[in-house]
């Protein structure tokens, strides 16, 4: 997209109510909100991951696990998020957000976090079973200019897994 057009796309999302502006805002805070969608996944019977896309202290998209619903083991909570977000922005690339996750991306997720060129991730809680590392081990697996936290929230992400598959048991 040319710089104007974004600029003039950013403008209409500030002056969209649907966007909610909140004078300081923590990576805690959105976390939170991801964690709101993961608690959506477990109300319906899918596995309690979600995540929330920002831009600047906009919520751009939300998504939370879909596996079950769509009959679609692709359907997890970052490819949600993102293809809103894309769609929203009427762009192929994410250079200004932030991709909050509940849960460490698995391997799958952390390629479309590749390709959409993300300034940032946050994930909560790793997954040792089926996060990305597993695999990539030390590599980076993101684009080079995207950077990373976590462990934000982690113990609310985690033990709402644990919760969720001991209900399963
Ligand atoms: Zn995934």
């Amino acid at each position: 997209m040319k710089k104007k057009a974004w600029k003039a796309r950013q403008y209409k999302i500030r002056n969209n109510p649907l966007f909610r502006l909140i004078p300081g805002m923590t990576d805690e805070y959105f976390m939170r909100l991801a964690l709101a969608e993961a608690r959506k996944a477990f109300a319906a019977g899918e596995v309690p991951v979600g995540a929330i896309i920002t831009v600047g202290e906009q919520v751009l998209s939300r998504g939370h696990n879909m596996v079950e619903k769509l009959n679609d083991a692709t359907a997890h909570a970052e490819m949600i998020a993102l293809t809103s977000a894309f769609e929203r922005l009427g762009s192929k690339y994410l250079p200004d957000a932030t991709l909050y996750v509940t849960v460490e991306p698995c391997l799958m997720c952390t390629g479309a976090i590749y390709w959409s060129k993300l300034a940032r991730v946050v994930w909560g809680t790793d997954d040792e079973k089926n996060g990305h590392r597993r695999i990539t081990c030390d590599a980076w697996p993101f684009h080079p200019k995207t950077s990373l936290s976590k462990g934000i929230l982690d113990e609310e992400a985690s033990s709402l897994l644990r919760e969720f598959f001991q209900s399963k048991r």
